[in-house]
C-alpha cells in the first residue's frame, strides 16, 4: 500500500532509519503527532487503588484520554519508595479500564518488559535509561508505542540516536519526550529545553511531547512550562497530578492537585487552539 509522505518526512532526517510516518496511534482516536495535543496525566507513582482511582476519575472528568503512573520507579535513593511493581500495574489497568483511559507506564529494565507490556498501552523509557541499549532493542522488537524520555545529561543528537536504536529493531511507534535537562541553574529541578522541542520536531521523524513536571520540579511552574511547550510545538504533555500532593510518596513538590485539572486543560487548550490544534478531549464523563 502506498504510504502518504508527510511534510515531516521531507525534512532531512537524522540518520539511516528514517522511513516512518510521523503520528503514533495509541488508539484509533488517540493519535500523538496528529492535530491534537495529547495530555497524559496521572500520579508520579501508583501508591494505592484509592489514590490512582481518584486521579483516573478526575482525568476522565475533564475528558482526558491517557493515564500516567509509575509502578517501577527509578529513584535516586534506594531508600525511597520503589513502586508497587505488578500490583501497581494491576491497579493502573483496572482504574484506566473503568474510566475508558489508556495507560502509560515506565519500564525500568529488560526483565520487566513482558510484565509492563501486559498492562501498558505506551511503554515509557525513563530519562536515566535513555542509553540503556538492551532495553531500547527490547522495546524495539515490540509492536507498541514507546515514549523515550531525553536523558537529563544528553544532547539532542544522542537522544535521536537512542530513538533510532528502537527503530533499528523494527518498532516505528516512537514518541520523544523532553523532560528537562541539568544545567548550571539550581532554582528549578531541571531546565525545560524548549529549543529542543522545536528542533526535534523539525529534524526527527517522531512526535515530541514534553514533561513540564520533571522539567521544573515545582508545582507552581508546571502550567507555565506546559503552555510554553505547547507553544513550541509539543504534540503532547506528560504531567503529574496527585489527590494530595503533600502526602505523595514521590515527587509531591511538583504534583498538581486534582482541582487544578480543569484549569490546566483549559489553559493548554487555549495555547493549542492558537496553533490550530485541539486537545482531543472526550466529552467529559
Ligand atoms: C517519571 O516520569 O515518573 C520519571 C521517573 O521521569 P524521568 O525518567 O523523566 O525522571
Ligand atoms: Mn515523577
Amino acid at each position: 500500500m502506498e504510504r502518504e509522505v508527510t511534510e515531516y518526512e521531507m525534512v532531512a532526517a537524522v540518520e539511516p532509519f528514517v522511513t516512518v510516518a510521523r503520528p503514533v496511534a495509541v488508539a484509533a482516536d488517540v493519535v500523538i503527532g496528529g492535530r491534537d495535543v495529547v495530555v497524559m496525566a496521572g500520579p508520579c507513582s501508583v501508591e494505592s487503588y484509592e489514590q490512582t482511582r481518584a486521579v483516573a476519575a478526575a482525568v476522565a472528568g475533564v475528558g482526558g484520554r491517557v493515564l500516567r503512573g509509575g509502578a517501577f520507579k527509578p529513584r535516586t535513593s534506594p531508600y525511597s519508595f520503589q513502586g508497587l511493581g505488578r500490583e501497581g500495574l494491576e491497579i493502573l489497568r483496572a482504574v484506566a479500564d473503568e474510566f475508558g483511559l489508556l495507560v502509560i507506564s515506565e519500564v525500568l529494565g529488560v526483565e520487566h518488559l513482558p510484565l509492563v507490556a501486559e498492562y501498558a498501552d505506551i511503554l515509557q523509557i525513563g530519562s536515566r535509561n535513555m542509553q540503556h541499549y538492551p532495553l531500547l532493542w527490547a522495546v524495539g522488537e515490540l509492536d507498541r508505542p514507546v515514549l523515550l524520555k531525553r536523558g537529563f545529561m544528553s544532547t539532542v543528537d544522542e537522544w535521536l540516536k537512542a530513538a533510532d536504536h528502537i527503530l533499528s529493531r523494527g518498532n516505528e511507534q516512537i514518541i520523544l519526550c523532553e523532560r528537562g535537562i541539568r544545567t548550571f541553574e539550581t532554582a528549578t529541578r531541571n531546565t525545560l529545553d524548549v529549543n529542543a522541542i522545536a528542533l526535534a520536531r523539525q529534524i526527527a521523524p517522531y512526535p515530541v511531547v514534553a514533561d513540564p513536571s520533571h522539567a521544573t520540579g515545582r508545582a507552581d511552574l508546571v502550567l507555565p512550562a506546559a503552555r510554553a511547550a505547547v507553544a513550541a510545538g509539543a504534540d503532547g504533555l506528560l504531567v503529574e497530578f496527585h489527590p494530595d500532593p503533600a502526602t505523595a510518596l514521590s515527587d509531591g513538590e511538583q504534583a498538581l492537585p486534582l482541582e487544578a485539572l480543569p484549569r490546566f486543560y483549559d489553559q493548554v487548550g487555549r495555547v493549542a487552539g492558537a496553533l490550530g490544534r485541539g486537545l482531543g478531549r472526550r466529552t467529559p464523563l
